[in-house]
């Protein structure tokens, strides 16, 4: 078990929470092997916060919201939504469940079906949940619209009709249409301008304020996560190896692979500059992890105990943990 003890306060506990993938091979489609997306990884996230969670591609950030949410079943450990087991629910309780957690997905145009108009768009799960129906459908509609920054003549035209960063709108305009409390961020302005990415991450930031959101917000890049997080988990091949409030993270990363990429952000006086740190290498693949520490075939700090050990994943200083054997 890792050190991560739940607080009253929190509105999600993920527990020792595992992913695999099978491998299927021959005619008889056998599972030959597993690709572990997810190996034991722990944290809460207490009410209004945003839990950023930041690293390379494949590294499991995704798969860990998707599997929170239970869009994808688990393979071990747990997730505790205001203390009750996701996992444990029955199909209706799950359903029941879907208006208080929700998804934004990272492509705001493949994520929207083409055919459907704004308005059936965010408002389809309004009907399905038997919410609000009809004239009252189209007002609820209208009104998160406005919310996230369309006009209410919006509903009437479809997503190819729209720019990016308002397909992306429209995609948290769904999201948020039940009112949920929780809603995980999938690398939400990724696919955007980077002129546009300040303006929804803005938007996001104002309607949590407005609502009353907790967010888990995943992205690959530091300066995004920076921008809206609270605390910042860091994920390295499936594990999560460092979490820590924004700043104490920013201004005192304990593992070598926070230390990294902290050390290609540039720093916006050009005469300040930082040692880069190149990794060599490439990640591992998940379906065959190094044993022990899963960075230590690229970590610049490698010792024997790291090929053989996996580092306990513990609080080096109040709220701020890291698995790493240098960090006593
Ligand atoms: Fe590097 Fe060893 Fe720490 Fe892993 S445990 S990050 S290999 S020093």
């Amino acid at each position: 078990m890792s050190e991560i003890i739940a607080e009253k306060n929190d509105l999600i506990v993920v527990e020792n929470l595992k992913k695999y993938f099978p491998i299927k091979s021959g005619i008889l489609k056998r599972t030959v092997n597993y690709v572990r997306a997810v190996e034991n990884i722990s944290f809460t996230i207490k009410e209004g916060e945003t839990l950023g969670i930041v690293g390379e591609s494949g590294c499991g950030k995704s798969t860990t919201g998707r599997t929170l949410l239970r869009l994808l079943e688990k393979t071990e450990g747990d997730v505790f939504y205001k203390g009750r087991s996701v996992y444990g629910m029955s199909k209706e309780e799950l359903r029941n469940l879907r208006t208080e957690m929700q998804i934004v997905f990272q492509d705001p145009y493949s994520s929207l079906n083409p055919r459907m108009t704004v308005g059936e768009i965010v408002g389809e799960a309004l009907s399905e949940h038997g919410i609000a129906r009809g004239e009252k459908n189209v007002e609820m509609v209208k009104d998160i619209i406005e919310r996230c920054g369309l006009a209410p003549y919006h509903i009437r035209r479809y997503p190819h009709e729209f720019s990016g960063g308002q397909r992306q709108r429209i995609g948290i305009a769904r999201a948020l249409a039940l009112n949920p409390k929780f809603v995980v961020c999938d690398e939400p302005v990724s696919a955007l301008d980077v002129s546009i990415q300040s303006q929804v991450l803005n938007l996001l930031m104002d309607l949590q304020d407005e609502m009353g959101l907790t967010y888990l917000f995943i992205s690959h890049d530091l300066s995004v996560v920076k921008h809206i997080s609270d605390r910042i988990g860091v994920m390295y091949l499936g594990s999560m190896v460092e979490l820590a409030p924004k700043e104490e993270l920013y201004k005192n990363p304990l593992h070598p692979y926070t230390q990294a990429l902290l050390s290609a952000i540039p720093l916006p006086d050009p005469r300040n500059r930082r040692k880069r740190i190149i990794l060599k290498g490439d990640i591992p693949s998940p379906a065959n992890p190094p044993s022990g520490c899963r960075f230590h075939t690229r970590c610049p700090h490698v010792m024997e105990q790291c090929k053989a050990e996996v580092p306990e994943f513990k609080e080096a200083a109040p709220g701020h943990f890291v698995a790493c054997h240098l960090v006593k």
